[in-house]
């Protein structure tokens, strides 16, 4: 093996892998950095991500959800079954499998570009040498490089209050474990990570309380969603108490005693597990030498321009580790954007059409401004907001509960911002990026044609209610 590369990518996560392969399509003589052992102790790819994140969630939430309309929804449609039984170490089968479907993916296709998988942890070191540990021991290497990216992502948060042992006391990661329901599960977080682990495990039966600092429930959501979405959600059964700030837990053998303080003071109350979902800080421990050169923000973000570059000439950083929503297809797209600039090209990241998700049920879902951002700007606006209970499609698929809601410039009739809740939202949320992405007016999307019976239909309700023209639900001008 020869130690000088043109690319050395640090970190193999949806941000790391894609940069890697997207060099290497470029014809760059790479190689990716990645040091992580999966739960069957064998490395692996894909990040947290496909390990521990989007993809082991997601199959989690699908399974809970299967589970909850078999027990709450079949009847409705005449379907009877018997007494419903619950296999927790088969739905995590499934996952485990479907996870190592997808990393065993990312391996292959790493052949397949010739990007070299180096087996362990990277750090940057002065004049873009990497020193490289193997996983398997060994001695450790210095590596030369053109061009590196470091793309080594992010780790839970802690709080002094929660210490996590990942048995009672949980991160992220161990609530993707559990071998069986929690009759009472405390989250602490109502963020998009405890707000979907909190689903999949009430869905499945455990009575579930989230504690959240801040009193406003999903504060950077359009108001109108997240008032919608929380009513829902606590209709489905989870308990949001708001303004209420975890300050201490007591273990015992089998449970955990938390203590919380809200405007009534200080409350007690007793989980069998308890996930400490408070968000996620850029994972640079290690990963920089004292002369590496690069800069970290003031959050310990490691301080990039608006294509990545670091302050090191011919250094880049990525994803999680950087400035911007910590979302996997932000991660990916600043791959591809760094690949590229490497290459000498001029993509750029649009940073104002990255949607966000929530993969609750129903889901939420947006893309550009709130309308209280919009309206804080003072510039004229105009808003369109249809519920699904007027789409046939959704009632005939019993999904008839939230809304897509367009936020649009008064002036130019451009789409500043898209709103979904609803069944399907991480999908219908697309409609909204292409037509930010393309600069269509809100005119454009009243005058396309949308296929019937579909859920996109409430897509195009919404456009038409911006000016007043919904054919299927009554509108009264809204007051501003
Ligand atoms: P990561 O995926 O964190 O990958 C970084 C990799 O670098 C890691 O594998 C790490 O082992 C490796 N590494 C770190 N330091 C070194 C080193 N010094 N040497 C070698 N290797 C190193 N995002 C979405 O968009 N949609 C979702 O549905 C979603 N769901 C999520 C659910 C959960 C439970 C969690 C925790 C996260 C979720 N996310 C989701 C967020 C998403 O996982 C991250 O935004 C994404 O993984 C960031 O990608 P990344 O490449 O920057 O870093
Ligand atoms: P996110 O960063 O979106 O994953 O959300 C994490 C949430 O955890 C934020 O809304 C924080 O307000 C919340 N949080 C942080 N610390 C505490 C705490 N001690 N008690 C309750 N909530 C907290």
């Amino acid at each position: 093996m020869s130690d000088k590369y043109d690319v050395i990518v640090i970190g193999g996560g949806p941000g790391g892998y894609v940069a890697a392969i997207r060099a290497a399509q470029l014809g760059y003589k790479t190689a990716c950095i990645e040091k992580r052992i999966n739960k069957q102790g064998k490395p692996a790819l894909g990040g947290t991500c496909l390990n521990v994140g989007c993809i082991p969630s997601k199959a989690l939430l699908d399974s809970s959800w299967k589970y909850h309309e078999a027990e709450e929804a079949f009847a409705d449609h005449g379907i009877k079954v018997g007494k419903l039984d619950l296999d927790v170490k088969a739905m995590q089968e499934r996952k485990d499998k479907v996870v190592l479907q997808l990393t065993g993916g990312v391996a292959s296709l790493f052949q397949a570009n010739k990007v070299t998988w180096l087996q362990g942890t990277g750090q940057l070191k002065a004049n873009k040498q990497v020193v490289f540990t193997p996983n398997e021991g060994g001695d450790e290497q210095t590596l030369e490089a053109d061009n590196v990216i470091l793309a080594a992502g992010s780790v839970p948060v802690e709080i002094p209050p929660a210490e996590v042992d990942q048995k009672i006391i949980v991160d992220s990661t161990g609530a993707l474990e559990f071998d069986s329901v929690p009759k009472k599960l405390g989250v602490i977080g109502a963020g998009v990570i405890g707000l979907e682990l909190g689903s999949v495990w009430s869905r499945l039966g455990s009575q579930v309380t989230v504690l959240e600092a801040v009193d406003t429930f999903l504060p950077a959501v359009d108001k109108q969603i997240a008032k919608e979405s929380q009513k829902l959600f606590t209709k489905q059964g989870l308990d949001i108490k708001l303004g209420a700030r975890v300050t201490a837990t007591k273990k015992n053998k089998n449970s955990v005693r938390v203590t919380y303080t809200d405007k009534d003071g200080e409350h007690e109350e007793t989980f069998d597990r308890l996930i400490v979902a408070v968000g996620r800080r850029p994972y640079t421990e290690g990963l920089l030498s004292q002369d590496a050169g690069v800069t970290l923000d003031e959050r310990n973000f490691i301080y990039v321009d608006n294509q990545c570059r670091t302050d090191v000439p011919g250094v880049y950083a990525i994803g999680d580790l950087v400035r911007g929503p910590a979302l996997a297809h932000k991660a990916i797209e600043e791959g591809v954007m760094v690949a590229e600039v490497i290459a000498g090209e001029h993509t750029q990241v649009n940073y104002d059409a990255v949607p966000g998700v929530i993969y609750t049920h129903p889901e939420v879902a947006w893309v550009g401004k709130t309308e209280e951002e919009v309206k804080e700007s003072g510039e004229p606006y105009k808003v369109g907001a249809v519920p699904f209970a007027a789409n046939g499609r959704a009632l005939a698929a019993g999904e008839a509960a939230g809304l897509v809601k367009f936020v649009v410039d008064e002036k130019t009739d451009r789409v500043l911002g898209m709103h979904v809740l609803g069944p399907q939202a991480s999908e219908l949320i697309q409609q909204g990026v292409v037509a930010m992405e393309f600069g269509a007016s809100i005119e454009d999307l009243q005058l396309m044609v949308f296929g019937h019976p579909s859920l996109s239909e409430t897509v195009h309700e919404a456009a038409l209610a911006t000016d007043y023209k919904a054919i299927h639900v009554a509108q009264r001008r809204r007051k501003k």
